[in-house]
């Protein structure tokens, strides 16, 4: 039976990871310091608390129990604060890495996918979609973190066999289909749980629109939603790509569409039959104004295709998980 160590698979996709390859017949641990993840979210495997910042505890991991793949989603990922901390997001995302990289190496485990994300792309040079040759010149701290981290991937192939991928995700976005898991996050910062909340009537205030004299169809920022089922899938892809192909590679993960913030507002309002009552602010720093994916490389590379076309059918998983009782 292959072995996945999933780091990270308290959070929010680690957690629909989990439960994917445990549905699939594979031997599942999750290594999570919950600081972001929820204890009540692995249910599918065994729990292992510790940081990936304490380098004994990857040794204990490592030393009892033996896996074939790792899977690395621990990571700090908000633009702002990692614009406001970026030691912190470098001490993380980088040196955090690190460790379970050498840690892996000690252990002769030698397959990775790694969370990255399209903000290693930065400013989009048109307004077209982003494919994995467009240049990576990251606008904030986290974007840089990660771009960091495919650097060394890169080095660690050529100087130890390690064989990667890292998943440039777009907007991972809805919930369990079944409703067992779904995304929680203290403070919420994104769009589409934000909008529940609006449309449920909870938060402090309402739904904040963050700057509409963008150069885009209705002047609001546009984003690419990819299911977050799809992203779990696509994971499952990589461990089979794996097998086949040394050195390190990188994927785009979208769902190849865009949606302006107000498109996503009104789809909502579809979706909840409610009113979502919102305001118009200025420009979040560090927001670029359009991001969509070419996702040809991941469908021709990993066989991989988003399951999920409809934002509709994400938003109305993300509603069943918000309206009903949850972590
Ligand atoms: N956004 C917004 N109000 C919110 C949260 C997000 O207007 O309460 C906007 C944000 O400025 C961006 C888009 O929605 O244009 C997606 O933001 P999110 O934080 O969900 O994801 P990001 O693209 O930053 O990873």
């Amino acid at each position: 039976m292959t072995s996945v160590l999933i780091c990270g698979g308290a959070g929010y996709i680690g957690a629909h990871m989990l439960k994917m390859l445990a549905l699939q017949g594979y031997d599942v641990v999750v290594f999570d310091n919950l600081s972001t993840g929820h204890r009540a979210a692995v249910r599918w495997g065994k729990l292992v608390e510790g940081d990936i910042l304490d380098p004994s505890a990857l040794e204990r991991l490592f030393a009892t129990n033996r896996f074939d793949v790792v899977i690395h989603f621990c990571a700090l990922s908000l633009v702002g604060e990692s614009v406001r901390d970026p030691y912190n997001y470098y001490r993380n995302n980088v040196a955090g890495t690190l460790n379970l990289l050498e840690a892996m190496r000690r252990a002769r485990v030698g397959k990775l996918v790694f969370s990255s994300t399209a903000s290693v792309y930065g400013i989009p040079r048109d307004d077209g979609r982003l494919d994995e040759l467009h240049p990576t010149i990251p606008i904030n701290p986290y974007g840089v973190s990660k771009l960091m981290v495919e650097r060394v991937l890169q080095d660690a192939a050529h100087a130890y066999g390690l064989r990667s991928v890292a998943l440039r995700y777009f907007n991972a976005a809805g919930a369990d289909p079944e409703g067992d898991i779904g995304e929680s996050h203290v403070p919420e910062t994104h769009l589409i749980p934000n909008v529940l909340r609006a449309a449920l009537g909870v938060g402090d205030g309402a739904l904040q629109v963050f700057g509409d004299d963008y150069d885009t169809r209705d002047g609001t920022c546009v984003r690419d939603y990819v299911h977050v089922n799809d992203l779990a899938s696509a994971h499952l892809h990589a461990i089979h790509f794996l097998e086949k192909n040394p050195g390190a590679h990188c994927f785009n993960l979208g769902s190849g569409k865009g949606a302006t913030v107000l498109e996503i507002i009104a789809a909502t309002r579809e979706v909840t039959g409610r009113t979502i009552p919102f305001t118009r602010m200025p420009r979040r720093e560090g927001d670029p104004a359009m991001l969509v994916a070419d996702t040809r490389r991941a469908e021709a590379g990993l066989g991989w295709q988003p399951v999920f076309s409809d934002i509709r059918d994400i938003i109305e998983t993300a509603w069943r998980w918000h309206c009903s009782p949850h972590y």
